[in-house]
């Protein structure tokens, strides 16, 4: 299961780089081990329970979302992730009937709108099969059948 680290960081998923990283610092301040024992002593009564984050989670999030090509990819990741839990899909296409693209490796379909589907050779071998049209908000899980070397 893939972390949300938007929600660790409390950051809109079209967070600049800048405010992620200071988010990013702020919250390492935030809950920094020595800082929660001080926050914790100042608190008292059970409504304000601190909500602690792990550091390692914060500093995985950082790690990820600082580097453009790893956060693209981290997106579309996460969007396919959530939609899977959603389980909403509007349709259901072949990857034998989709276009493929050799200048970005991904394969293409039109969607009944004039946006299309994409879906790219590094989301299928992550096992990513669902994608969300580029205009509209349909989704389709797309089927292939993973290669199998011994074949
Ligand atoms: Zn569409």
């Amino acid at each position: 299961m893939l972390k949300d680290y938007y929600e660790i960081l409390n950051v809109p998923q079209d967070a600049s780089l800048a405010e992620i990283k200071q988010q990013y610092q702020r919250l390492l301040l935030i809950h920094h081990p020595d800082k929660q024992q001080q926050n914790q002593s100042q608190q008292s009564g059970p409504a304000s329970t601190f909500l602690l984050i792990p550091l390692q989670d914060i500093k995985e999030a950082w790690e990820c979302l600082r580097e453009p090509a790893r956060r693209d990819f981290y997106d579309s990741s996460l969007k396919a992730m959530k939609l899977r839990a959603n389980g909403q899909v509007n349709d259901d296409i072949d990857l034998d009937d989709m276009d493929y693209d050799e200048d970005t490796c991904s394969y293409i379909s039109p969607c009944r709108c004039s946006g299309e589907y994409v879906i790219s050779e590094d989301e299928l071998e992550l096992g990513v099969d669902t994608v969300v049209c580029s205009t509209c908000s349909l989704i389709v899980r797309i089927h292939y059948e993973v290669a199998n070397d011994d074949e």
